[in-house]
């Protein structure tokens, strides 16, 4: 191989695409990460850090572009570190994206024979995120910014028109700013601790369109609140107002501490015909059109029907639980933060379902508790875990329980791999397959699989 040293500069064809949406490409045998440059381009790059056996390069130009290359509808897209494939044509997003799944099931999880459903994408992949987090700065000549963060820095990129966000916030952000400079309100400067304003905290409703404004905030009080509860109310579907106490020199965006300045302190919003109450604090699928579709396919799996009892883990305030519930006998849900199993009770409440009970705790704890102490069954298991994937203790346990089926729904396809290889190596066997796009222009994918009980 030969050696490659920083600052070179290269000709490099493009063959294959990282999990990050970064391209892929050799010089003689030497593996060199391109962000920014995609499959089938033919590049120019300067080498800016080497490893033994692979390096990272920044794309200086394109000689010949790829075929799937489109002219990314944000001007920002390249700085910003929101987007990472607005640059790769929607279709082939999707299937790198399924590829990427395919691959881990069958190389990690070393699994044969099961059924891939052909990817389901978004109908609009543009405007489709309810929930967004602007931080506030000031620019070099003493501006107010808004927008987004550059890719793995702290410096803001300017912007209020954001190409994945819902539309209104660029109103909601041009209202902000300005009764900010009406007032001299100062914004937050996290190097020196001081100021005020640090993040704008804004959901959408999809189905309702009630908006929420919170301002996240470096103080105990808001200044100048009622100018600013008079601004926003002007704006069509702004029902809650809030602000987020954050003291804290940290990069977490919120505090705990929630003063509600108007409305009732949430906006409502539905997934299907489950409707949820929404505070600034809890938790809510970003794309509620897509996770209709998910639930959907996750319901369909599942084929639950009154004589079924279900348990749903990592349940969050209990989106699945409620969808499933609907056709169930009985749903449990288990989910680690309290505030989540109390807003997935205000849920159950608010939509009338009372084959429902949730308990806070960890999944791999409180399964096996329940199963030995209290024999509870199940017949189908949904799960839903974070992105490092189920503990194996909870594994064991389900594959214990012996459940009929075995629903996973997964935001990381490299620990699906690794959690399915476990259970098709303990009694149970992937059926079907299924990506759904949530998050058109990024990276992310979510999928849901079917595992069926081996006969024995
Ligand atoms: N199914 C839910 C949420 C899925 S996100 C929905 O669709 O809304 C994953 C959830 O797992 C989060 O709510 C997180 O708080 C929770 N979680 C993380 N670790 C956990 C654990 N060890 N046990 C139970 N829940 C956990």
């Amino acid at each position: 191989m030969k050696s490659i040293k920083k600052n070179e500069i290269h000709i490099i064809k493009i063959d294959d695409i990282g999990t990050e949406g970064e391209g892929i490409g050799k010089i003689d045998g030497y593996t060199l990460f391109v962000k920014d440059a995609l499959i089938g381009d033919e590049i120019e790059v300067k080498v800016i850090k080497t490893k033994k056996s692979y390096g990272y390069g920044r794309l200086m130009r394109i000689i010949k572009p790829s075929p799937y290359r489109v002219t990314p509808r944000c001007e920002k897209a390249r700085i910003c570190g929101g987007c990472q494939l607005q640059h790769l044509e929607y279709s082939e997003q999707l299937k790198y994206k399924e590829n990427k799944v395919r691959n881990l099931l069958e190389r990690v999880g070393k699994i044969k024979d099961f059924e891939m459903l052909p990817i389901i994408g978004m109908e609009e992949p543009y405007y489709y995120r309810n929930k967004a987090q602007f931080p506030v700065g000031m620019s070099k000549e003493g501006q107010i910014v808004t927008g987004f963060y550059a890719g793995r820095t702290h410096s803001i990129i300017d912007t209020t028109h954001c190409y994945i966000q819902a539309p209104v916030n660029e109103i909601l952000l041009k209202v902000v700013k300005a009764w900010m400079q009406w007032n001299h309100i100062k914004t937050y400067d996290e190097v020196k601790h001081d100021g005020l304003v640090r993040h704008i905290l804004t959901r959408v409703g999809k189905r309702t369109g009630e908006i929420m404004v919170c301002l996240v905030i470096n103080g105990e009080e808001l200044p100048a609140a009622d100018d600013l509860i008079r601004r926003l109310k002007a704006v069509e579907g702004v029902v809650s107002i809030s602000y987020n106490v954050n003291r804290e020199k940290n990069n977490v965006i919120l505090g705990n501490k929630i003063v509600n300045l108007y409305g009732p302190g949430y906006i409502t919003d539905y997934i299907g015909e489950v409707k949820f109450q929404i505070s600034a604090l809890s938790f809510y699928q970003v794309n509620p059109e897509q996770t209709e579709v998910l639930y959907g396919k996750v319901l369909e799996f599942a084929e639950v029907d009154k004589d079924k009892v279900v348990w749903d883990l990592y349940c969050g305030i209990g989106t699945i639980s409620l969808f499933l519930a609907k056709k169930a006998k009985f749903v449990y849900g288990v989910e680690i933060v309290p505030q989540a199993i109390a807003d997935a009770k205000v849920n159950a409440e608010i939509n009338g379902i009372e084959n429902a009970a949730f308990f806070v705790g960890k999944a791999e704890e409180v399964l096996p508790e329940m199963y030995q102490k209290e024999k509870v069954y199940a017949d189908v298991i949904v799960v839903d875990p974070p992105r490092k994937g189920c503990d194996e203790e909870l594994l064991a346990c389900m594959v214990e329980m012996r459940p009929e089926k075995i629903v996973y729904v997964s935001c990381n396809p490299g620990t699906l791999a690794r959690d399915l290889r476990y259970l098709e190596e303990n009694g149970f066997k992937v059926e079907q397959v299924q990506c759904v796009d949530m998050f058109g222009q990024g990276v992310h994918v979510e999928t849901a699989v079917l595992l069926s009980r081996k006969a024995q």
